[in-house]
């Protein structure tokens, strides 16, 4: 690791702390990690992601900030990892000894050292004192134990930094698996659903939400039998991920019941949404292998709104399940409400 890259590590996290401030971002060592690369504009998806969000949210939510992380730094290869590394050897660096303190001190021990050995030769040559001789000696054990412990210090800090990265990594993988996604399709589940709709609310600025459940879902199980069922359930969340632009996020809220939240997007523009999924859904044909039928017959139902900032995340959900329902009623494979 050059002087360089350790001094420009410094100064993009000190840039980048202002900003988690600013937008209320814990200080984890991922969020570090994530705003370290927005500042440095290593990965401009990843800025524009970032900057998409808090042009729509006004913030960039705690699931935002751990999707961002996970899509577009803990997966990353080698070289990534070493900008991670960097970025938490430069937090590391500012609590403690910089490399620049631990590189100097290095120096000045050197011409220490030459220093006190010039002068060490010249007990033979010049009969010095056993004062000055004890003198040089002990310059020489208490510099060479500040430059150990400056370099130590340092050394252990760079260590603690890369071990914590590599732990970071390891438990982000699983927990992430665990508390936010759904196992079958691999979209967000309810609960990062629930974390995502308050984030969004608090943020203040509007949204919508739509709700979707695929139609007569238990009599296909029965039919086809669940293993399908499942193919079914990874092909419709595979339309839904495909609708994942600008800051929307897809969810599986359990069963056949999917959702969407859509940041910045009215009820004209999220109805359009619905409906081009719903016609994608319509479309969808799968093959059985055990029977070699294609099943071509898939449709589902979807309820759309528009928040209203009078009202609670429950109300929306509840008012957006009622338009679901209706279109239920009306007969299935539809969106609610009807055309603006
Ligand atoms: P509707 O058109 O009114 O929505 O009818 P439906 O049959 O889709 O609705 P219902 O809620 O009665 O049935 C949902 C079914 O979804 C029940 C269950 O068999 C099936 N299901 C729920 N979770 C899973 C799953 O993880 N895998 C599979 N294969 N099926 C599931
Ligand atoms: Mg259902
Ligand atoms: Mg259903």
């Amino acid at each position: 690791m050059s002087k360089d890259s350790f001094a420009q590590s410094a100064a993009y996290l000190k840039q980048a702390v202002p900003l988690m401030i600013k937008y209320q971002i814990p200080t984890t060592p991922a969020n570090y990690t994530l705003w370290y690369s927005y500042v440095s504009a290593s990965m401009p998806e990843l800025n524009h992601a970032i900057d998409q969000a808090i042009k729509l949210q006004g913030t960039c939510s705690l699931t935002t900030c751990e999707r961002l992380f996970h899509q577009h730094l803990a997966a990353q290869d080698e070289q990534q990892i070493e900008t991670m590394k960097l970025s938490l050897a430069a937090m590391a660096s500012e609590l403690g000894h910089t490399m620049q303190d631990a590189l100097s001190d290095t120096g000045a021990f050197q011409t220490m050292l030459d220093r006190s050995f010039e002068r060490l030769s010249q007990i033979d040559d010049e009969g010095l004192s056993l004062e000055d001789t004890m003198g040089i000696l002990r310059d020489l054990v208490r510099e060479s134990r500040d430059v150990r412990m400056s370099t130590m210090h340092f050394r252990s800090q760079l260590s603690n930094a890369e071990k914590e990265i590599k732990e970071l990594r390891e438990m982000l993988n699983e927990t992430r698996k665990l508390a936010n996604e759904d196992a079958l399709t691999g979209l967000l589940n309810r609960r990062a659903f629930g974390l995502e709709l308050d984030s969004l609310i608090r943020s203040r600025h509007p949204f919508s939400l739509i709700l979707a459940d695929i139609d007569r879902f238990k009599s296909f199980n029965d039919e086809y039998g669940h293993l399908l069922g499942d193919q079914v359930l990874r092909a419709f969340s595979q339309r839904m991920r495909e609708c994942c632009r600008d800051g929307v996020t897809a969810y599986r809220l359990g069963g056949e019941e999917f959702a969407l939240l859509l940041p910045g997007r009215n009820l004209s523009l999220s109805r359009q949404m619905a409906e081009s999924l719903r016609r994608a859904i319509e479309k969808m044909s799968i093959l059985d292998r055990k029977s070699g039928k294609r099943i071509d017959h898939i449709t589902s139902s979807f309820g759309v709104s528009e928040f209203n900032s009078q009202e609670t995340g429950d109300t929306l959900v509840e008012r957006t399940d009622k338009l679901l329902y209706k279109a239920k009623e009306l007969g299935r494979n539809r969106v609610m409400p009807l055309a603006l």
